[in-house]
């Protein structure tokens, strides 16, 4: 008789993975020991070993792939909820109506049938350390070998007075792309003419910090040929924020006086909001919106909490090594819910991360010493469609095992940049969409 996880390689090739793990309910494989770091197994040879990966964002499509790639007798099964992802980077053209939304939507079919991985489109609901086991929602429960957790964010719905789950189709935060996405850029388009749109963005650390920023812009340039007497305020609850100088010298140029932004210390840092009125409230006084984006503090995604995975301020610590949690041997976690050192939180972080953890992996289940490489991040921000700024840096382990940047590697975009410079950068931005999105979804 083949062993389930035979059967499972076997099915996987074909791209009936998912079925098959289906029809095989709570059934459980032997445990196969395995060499860990952690010092936690070995594994037999010959055998192949099953990697379970959480999540089918940047970070999880990512490690996905590249496992297949760096050795693909290890079976590999993705699980996503979604069929169709759409994805944040490029969110903000979408609602100025640079593209559509089919352009920042990708599905899993390059995963399945051109590197093998098995894709199950269901919720992980429970993960079992000890038991090296997750449950799906409809009550599957699969083994694993090695997990690699990449649920990327959630939200801390306490933290503002008011604001809460119940009112997010009222005041979207679009800080996950997909149904929040549409209902602010409906919004948009409903807004009075010479209505105001404020937006509230978190402290640190969140998702891709200058994501809020580069969202004002684009809305900018949305009511600059729709609604041009329309104001955008910044409620910020930081004293200052990412590509700062380069944002604001856009924004004048381009803009006007059409953006406000105002510092926590100037009465930036929202308090209170009512939802059914759209006001919020700073220790400065109200502020009353038309269209009302509220982006509340974060936290590591909500199955980290449940695996156990998160420290006191709800992220993962994780040996920045290999990415494995220093909580739970076998279980790895990348992208935004990792403390990943001084990586920021974003969609070119979390794919370099998945790179990077797919060779550890690899490297610990053949019994191999993990390489270490460097990881790097890009992150291009539109001020407007034919104006781009960028930032980039390349990162090292250092002696201590923490992740951080090489001195002198990367930058960001030069201030006072002629307009041919800004439209080379936003060609670039175009570009590094194309490739990555291809890199991971669709080649
Ligand atoms: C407006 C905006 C603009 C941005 N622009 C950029 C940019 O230009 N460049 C850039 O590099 N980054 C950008 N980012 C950041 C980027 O989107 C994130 O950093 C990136 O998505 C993180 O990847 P991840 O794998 O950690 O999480 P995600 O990409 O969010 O993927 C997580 C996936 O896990 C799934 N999941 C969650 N829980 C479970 C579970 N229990 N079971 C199964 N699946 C689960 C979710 O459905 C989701 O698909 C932007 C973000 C925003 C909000």
């Amino acid at each position: 008789m083949l062993k389930r996880r035979s059967l499972i390689k076997a099915m996987a090739a074909t791209g009936f993975g998912g079925t098959l793990i289906a029809a095989l309910p709570g059934c459980s494989l032997p445990k196969v020991p395995m060499l860990g770091e952690m010092g936690a197994k070995t594994r037999k040879a010959g055998e192949p070993a099953h990697v379970v990966v959480i999540g089918g964002g940047f970070g999880g499509a990512s490690v996905a792939k590249y496992l297949k790639r760096f050795d693909s007798s290890v079976n590999v099964t993705l699980i996503e909820p979604k069929q169709n992802y759409m994805t944040c980077p490029g969110s903000n053209w979408y609602l100025a109506g640079l593209v559509d939304a089919k352009f920042i939507t990708h599905n899993y079919d390059a995963l399945k049938t051109k590197h093998g991985v098995s894709v199950i489109h269901s919720m992980v609901t429970k993960v079992s350390p000890s038991a090296m086991q997750v449950t799906l929602k409809d009550g599957r429960v699969l083994d694993y070998d090695r997990l690699v957790v990449s649920p990327g964010i959630d939200f801390n719905y306490d933290a503002i007075e008011g604001y809460s789950e119940a009112n997010i189709n009222d005041i979207p935060h679009a800080y996950q792309a997909g149904p929040q996405t549409e209902i602010l850029y409906k919004q948009l388009r409903e807004m009075p003419q010479g209505g105001t749109f404020v937006m509230c963005p978190p402290g640190n650390p969140f998702r891709c910090p200058p994501g809020p920023y580069e969202r004002a812009s684009m809305v900018a340039d949305f009511f600059k040929r729709e609604n041009p007497t329309a104001k955008i305020v910044i409620l910020d609850a930081k004293e200052k924020f990412s590509k700062q100088g380069l944002f604001q010298e856009g924004w004048a140029q381009l803009y006007g006086d059409m953006i406000e932004w105002i510092p926590a210390s100037s009465g930036g840092k929202v308090l209170r909001v009512d939802a059914a009125t759209k006001t919020v409230f700073t220790d400065f006084g109200e502020h009353k919106a038309d269209v009302l984006n509220i982006i509340p503090p974060q936290k590591a995604g909500k199955i980290a909490f449940t695996a156990g995975l998160t420290n006191e301020k709800g992220w993962c610590p994780i040996n920045q090594k290999t990415f494995e949690s220093t909580i739970h041997p076998n279980i790895h976690v990348i992208g935004d819910s990792s403390i990943s050192g001084k990586m920021p939180k974003s969609g070119h972080s979390a794919a370099s991360q998945g790179k990077m953890c797919a060779a550890a992996i690899v490297s610990l289940l053949n019994g191999k010493d993990v390489p270490v490489g460097k990881n790097v991040n890009t992150c291009y921000s539109l001020v407007s469609a034919d104006y781009g700024i960028s930032v980039a840096a390349v990162y090292v382990l250092n002696a201590e095992g923490q992740i951080v940047g090489v001195k002198d590697a990367g930058g960001v975009s030069p201030k006072g940049a002629d307009t041919a410079f800004r439209l080379m950068e936003a060609k670039y931005a175009d570009g590094w969409y194309k490739a990555i999105a291809m890199d991971l979804w669709k080649s």
